[in-house]
């Protein structure tokens, strides 16, 4: 029987990342993964197509709408080939997950392919495609199972025509009018996907507000300028019923006024939420708990009920994000290494993928008035940017909250171009604690779009911006 001293279950951005730290740390490392593909969904079905799809159906919208103002005509007519647009998509992921094995063969991970589970705290049965069982021994065990979409009870996802994000990724055709239930960010992002190419898309959502959980500032201006883009919301409305009948499907809902509500499209995308995923786990074997939600319990040292083995990424409580994955795999690694590193959760980024981008980081209005904290507002528009006016990219804006006797950075919020990768200067400020007025005076370059963090700094420090 092989044995190691790590044992991974789970080849996702936590669980490929614990297996590499801890192999760069010295210790012998198994990774187990029940799909062919290595990198879980962030990989498969998750991040890295689903942002694929994003930057093609951008160049579309692009090509179609904004070319002509830049001066270029393109004769003819500018037409989507989805099935290109998949094939290429496809291509990334296969390049992407290509590199995880290329990875675990370079830091001497051994890799199973099969559906692992838990013989005991120390023994892992893995169940092969090809009927087969090898049984593992391992020290340490990182439980790295990810999640699964969630639907309703009242739903039944047929994967033809309601669907999730993972059939979403692959469609065969541009839908016609694409029902999105749930205004979270995987809704957003893959119906601003269908609605570049061509769709009619409607977002119905339970809440009054959409991207529940970003502050209230985000929510109103993506939402107004996804109105703009002709994306149809429907808030505060109740779905009590989804039904396929031929090639269409039916949702009832009830709406703010307790009116029942009827949508009708040709594709419905169920986009509620995620769920923790440990089917086949046999978790109690090993003792490991699991709470009433199905997420593997953990303490703040991420180790489970069972000693030696410890959980990570989507499988435990907290956001469902890749980057708060890969943080927690380090972490596992570095603790069995006998070191004491730590994660902030306050500053793990969250990021919507939509165009304009929305970033955040700290914390929220809401939040910050709930804890009766005192704080200033700082708020500069893209628009006021030189670098927004070049590339037409003038919707949203940076808003800085800073803590109103200390000045200290408390959360920064933004939406407008590229703010996927600008809230990492915010993640950075904030990490070394620093105030609004220390970000105010660090020299940004011109023109960019980073120039809006240094403005809604300037405003919150001591509202003196320069451009506005
Ligand atoms: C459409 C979509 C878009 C997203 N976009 C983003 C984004 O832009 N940014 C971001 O941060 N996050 C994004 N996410 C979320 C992100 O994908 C997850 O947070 C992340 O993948 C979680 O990583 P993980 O390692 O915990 O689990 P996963 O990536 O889910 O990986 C778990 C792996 O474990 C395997 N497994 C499960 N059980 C067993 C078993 N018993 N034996 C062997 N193997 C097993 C699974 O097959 C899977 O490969 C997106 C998700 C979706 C669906």
């Amino acid at each position: 029987m092989s044995q190691y001293d790590v044992a991974v279950i789970g080849s996702g951005p936590g669980g490929y990342v614990a297996a590499i730290r801890c192999a760069q740390l010295g210790m012998k490392t198994a990774i187990i993964e029940k799909y062919p593909t290595l990198g879980g969904t962030c990989l498969n079905v998750g991040c890295i197509p689903s942002k694929a799809l994003l930057d093609s159906s951008h160049h579309y919208e692009d090509a179609v709408k904004h070319f002509e103002e830049h001066g270029i005509d393109i004769p003819g007519e500018v037409k989507v080939n989805l099935k290109q647009m998949i094939a290429r998509k496809d291509g990334v992921v296969e390049q992407t997950t290509k590199g995880i094995v290329f990875l675990m063969d370079k830091n001497k991970i051994d890799v199973y392919e099969g559906l692992g589970s838990f013989k005991d705290a120390t023994h892992i049965d893995v169940a092969k495609n090809d009927g087969s069982v090898e049984t593992i021994e391992a020290k340490n065990i990182i439980i790295a199972t990810g999640s699964k979409p969630s639907t309703l009870p009242f739903i039944s996802i047929d994967k033809e025509r309601i669907i999730t994000s993972t059939e979403a990724l692959k469609l065969k055709e541009v839908p016609k009018h694409m029902i999105v239930i749930g205004g979270g960010v995987i809704g957003l992002e893959l119906g601003q996907v269908y609605k570049r190419l061509g769709a009619e898309v409607s977002v119905v959502e339970y809440m009054d507000r959409i991207i529940p959980g970003m502050d209230g500032a985000l929510s109103k201006e993506l939402m107004k300028v996804m109105k703009k883009q002709k994306v149809k919301f429907h808030l505060s409305h109740k779905v009590k019923s989804v039904e396929r009948v031929g090639d269409e499907v039916v949702v009832k809902a009830d709406d703010k006024k307790g009116q029942e509500v009827e949508f009708k499209g040709d594709y419905c995308l169920v986009s509620v939420g995620r769920r923790p995923y440990t089917d086949g786990l046999n978790a109690e074997a090993a003792g490991v708990q699991l709470d009433e939600r199905g997420r593997v319990v953990v303490n703040d040292h991420l180790q489970t009920t069972a000693s030696n083995i410890y959980a990570i990424g989507d499988v435990i409580r907290g956001a469902m994000l890749a980057h708060k994955a890969e943080e927690e795999g380090t972490l596992v690694a570095e603790i069995l290494a006998g070191q004491k590193p730590h994660i902030d959760y306050n500053l793990i980024p969250g990021v919507v993928y939509t165009w304009p981008e929305v970033a955040a980081v700290g914390k929220t209005e809401e939040e910050l008035k709930e804890a009766g904290i005192e704080y200033k507002v700082g708020q500069f528009p893209m628009r006021a940017l030189g670098r927004s006016r070049a590339s037409m990219d003038t919707d949203g804006f940076v808003k800085i909250l800073a803590d109103k006797s200390t000045d200290e950075v408390l959360g920064v919020h933004m939406i407008g171009a590229r703010c996927a990768d600008l809230i990492t200067e915010a993640v950075t400020a904030m990490e070394f604690r620093a105030s609004a007025e220390d970000m105010a005076r660090m020299s940004h370059a011109h023109p960019t779009y980073a120039e809006a963090v240094k403005e809604a700094a300037l405003a919150a420090t001591e509202d003196r911006p320069i451009h506005i």
